[in-house]
């Protein structure tokens, strides 16, 4: 499934350079973007970036100040968010509470006039569909966070909308329940084939359950890709550091380039680095950063040896996680840098302990070269 790699699919949505305004601010800015039908979309951003404006404009509850916001080719614009194929989950869940799990469910469906026979057949299926038929009668106050959580997705889900639009659909849940619903969303997702669009700012989320993720940043998209292409080429410093923990070594370009790989001299110590990455493109002198991801970095006693790409110093704090540890490692140059280590064997096999000195190296291409 990857519609967005074939030159020839139509976007089910389309965003076409649309701007947002609220007074002199510009919550959404010259921002475009496609998202096909049946994917399962990420909104990914910190707080304020305008995750939810973008999402309100396509639900018609705020209208773009420029631009247009299509689906189906379609402007949407005057269109009423009630006659729109768009459903929106908010994250407060918004149940009433006065209404057993099933009226809630069936709610949307009576205004809209639905015969009763198969209003009955729709909310026993959204019930099904999310695991809830035990708690047909109850109250939403007589429900976990969880189960408030399900019946508020089956009342999304019971118009049968072409697109759900989820904000922070996890947010209240903790961690382990949180976990368990994301690959539920994602079943139910596939089950189904409607296209989700889910606002979060929790990155492991976001790389979890998505297809494609959306990084936004102040009103802009600056990076749309698969979460394995936005962890592994992220396009800027930015991307990088908010998904995932990343290593960044300033550096100059001192030469290469022909079969993508590049040599660097670090601004800071002695290191020469070498980088194989097949999206730089750099100049001579040019000021960079080496990103290297913890995981790619190996940590040894003994120096490896390798003129390029090796760095010394000691461990300053070490974190068991059980299946990880981290390592944060303090190297000459006073930078701190995180490196991890699968715990593949017993880890109380002669760990490294603290203040021990070691060596850092990592592959050519395991690392990226960022410009900005
Ligand atoms: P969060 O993750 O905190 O929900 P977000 O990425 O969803 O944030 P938005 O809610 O879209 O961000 O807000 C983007 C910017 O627009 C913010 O600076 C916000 O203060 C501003 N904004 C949003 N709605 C309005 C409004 N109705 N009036 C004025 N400013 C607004």
């Amino acid at each position: 499934f990857a519609p967005w790699a074939d030159p020839d699919a139509v976007p089910f949505i389309r965003f076409d350079d649309v701007t947002k305004r609220f007074g002199d601010q510009a919550a959404v800015a010259d921002l475009s973007l496609d998202i096909y039908q049946g994917e399962f979309f990420c909104l990914l951003g910190p707080s304020g970036c305008g995750k939810s404006t973008l999402m309100r404009m396509l639900a018609g509850f705020e209208a773009p100040t420029r631009g247009r916001v299509l689906l189906d080719g379609a402007d949407l614009a005057g269109v009423a968010p009630n006659r729109r194929p768009v459903n929106m989950m908010f994250q407060s869940y918004a149940l009433f509470p006065h209404m057993s799990v099933e009226k809630n469910i069936a709610y949307g469906l009576r205004q809209e006039g639905m015969a009763r026979d198969a209003i009955a057949a729709r909310v026993a299926d959204m019930l099904k569909l999310v695991q809830m038929e035990r708690f047909a009668g109850r109250a939403p106050d007589q429900l976990s966070g969880g189960q408030k959580q399900r019946v508020a997705l089956a009342r999304a889900l019971a118009k049968r909308p072409r697109v759900l639009l989820l904000d922070e659909p996890l947010g209240a849940l903790d961690r382990k329940l949180r976990e368990e619903t994301q690959f539920e969303l994602m079943d139910i997702q596939i089950a189904l084939g409607t296209t989700f669009i889910v606002v979060t700012h929790d990155q492991e989320e976001a790389m979890t359950m998505a297809d494609r993720i959306a990084v936004m940043d102040a009103g802009r998209v600056v990076q749309v890709a698969t979460p394995g292409e936005i962890y592994e080429q992220p396009a800027s410093r930015f991307v990088a550091d908010f998904v995932g923990e990343i290593n960044l070594f300033e550096a100059r370009v001192s030469g290469g380039g022909d079969d993508s790989s590049w040599e660097l001299a670090a601004l800071s110590g002695e290191t020469r680095f070498r980088v194989a990455d097949p999206d730089a493109r750099l100049g001579a002198g040019d000021h960079v950063a080496v990103a290297v991801r913890p995981e790619k970095m190996r940590v040894t006693r003994e120096a490896p040896g390798e003129a390029f790409n090796s760095l010394a110093g000691e461990i300053w704090d070490i974190g068991y996680l059980g299946d990880w540890t981290v390592y944060r490692i303090k190297l000459d140059t006073g930078q701190i840098i995180r490196v991890t280590r699968a715990n593949a064997t017993r880890y109380t096999e002669n760990p490294l302990a603290m203040e021990e000195r070691v060596h850092v190296a990592f592959a050519p291409d395991t690392a990226v070269i960022l410009s900005d």
